[in-house]
């Protein structure tokens, strides 16, 4: 990955919509965090609902030492993107779904959430007052993190007395033109992500920072990721550390189920209607770690990712090569998906959501 952007620093002191886009050199975006011009903040006490948000410049945020995210990881994010089409339209690919998911999430953490039509809107914007930073067509997107953290001070066990979300922005490449090249994972059987019972299935802050250490202990020994296990068998597959993993043996298309251990990808749930679409039969179900090495293609979804077709599976002495290229599923998919999303075909699903205001 590379991350050599450097944005205008008087990006501030332009007035909004003085330029069409913001002085980044787009063929040389990476994933690095580009800081953007502004980001969205709302507040609540715990229970109550969330005051109207504001846009402020992007910086830093003030926060008690006490504060729920700080002590005890009270937090949630979100992840998703804003595309600009070849003609001149901004869109978000199902905005609502993270919303939902935001909701789940805060659930499970005991946090009081933005309704979903406070997340779209507080989406849509962050995302308009950045807009100069979403990148052209065939560059790029503009990534979009949500964040819901307790912000209030608190030191037992409990809920946080207060919340906040807010919401900020970076532009990232296209995944497929930087990624340096196929995908080689490791079914990991040493470290676990997740359990029954656990916050596996919730994009909570929390679970992010115990596979650093797997992830990087397989990239020293030259994976491109790894590929956890279930922890109550370890027999099972689960998903990777950031997408999910679908394995293809003739016309069947396997995905482990949504039981709690893994992330309700939305990509996923996208995928699996694409797939059903084009006559594939798709089953939700537990995939063995035997089933995946004798699978034809395997892939991988996310936000991030799109899909991406993974070339080899090592597990302990064993690597299997599966099928990638033009020929794959996941090369289909990849394009049915990105076409809806860039609006290079009709969305006849209703899953592209317009910004609007965009046109100039
Ligand atoms: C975010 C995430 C995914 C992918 O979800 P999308 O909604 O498709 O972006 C998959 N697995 C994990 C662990 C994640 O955090």
């Amino acid at each position: 990955m590379t991350s050599s952007v450097h944005p205008s620093s008087s990006s501030l002191l332009t007035r909004e919509g003085d330029e069409k886009y913001a002085n980044v050199n787009w063929e040389e975006l990476g994933f690095a965090l580009i800081p953007t011009d502004y980001m969205y903040v709302a507040k609540c006490k715990q229970g109550e609902s969330f005051s109207e948000g504001k846009i402020v410049p992007y910086g830093d945020i003030s926060i008690s030492p006490c504060a729920a995210i700080f002590n005890h990881g009270q937090g949630i994010f979100e992840g998703l993107k804003a595309y600009r089409t070849e003609d001149e339209r901004i869109t978000l690919f199902r905005p609502d779904q993270n919303g939902l998911r935001m909701q789940n999430g805060a659930d499970r953490l005991c946090m009081t959430p933005p309704s979903v039509e406070q997340f779209v809107e507080a989406v849509k914007q962050t995302v308009l007052a950045n807009k100069k930073w979403v990148p052209p067509p065939g560059k790029g997107t503009l990534y979009v993190r949500p964040l819901l953290i307790g912000s209030g001070p608190m030191l037992g066990i409990a809920s946080a007395p207060e919340y906040t979300f807010l919401v900020y922005v970076s532009p990232v490449a296209e995944y497929h033109k930087v990624s340096s090249g196929p995908l080689n994972l490791e079914v990991n059987d040493k470290y676990r992500r997740s359990h029954a019972g656990g916050t596996g299935g919730v994009k909570s802050c929390i679970n992010y920072c115990p596979i650093v250490k797997p992830v990087l202990e397989a990239k020293s020994a030259g994976f491109s990721d790894i590929l956890f296990l279930d922890a109550a068998t370890g027999r099972n597959i689960e998903e990777i550390s950031t997408c999910n993993i679908f394995i293809v043996k003739g016309n069947i298309v396997s995905t482990p189920p949504i039981s709690g251990t893994i992330l309700p990808g939305i990509t996923r749930k996208s995928i699996i209607e694409l797939a059903r679409d084009i006559s594939y039969q798709v089953q939700e179900r537990d995939v063995s770690v035997d089933e995946l090495l004798e699978a034809e293609e395997v892939f991988c979804t996310g936000t991030a990712t799109v899909v991406k077709a993974v070339e080899t599976v090592t597990f302990h002495e064993k690597r299997v090569k599966y099928k990638t290229g033009e020929e794959a599923l996941s090369t289909k998919l990849y394009t049915m998906l990105t076409n809806i999303q860039m609006g290079v075909v009709e969305d006849k699903k209703g899953w592209v959501v317009e910004i609007d205001g965009c046109h100039d």
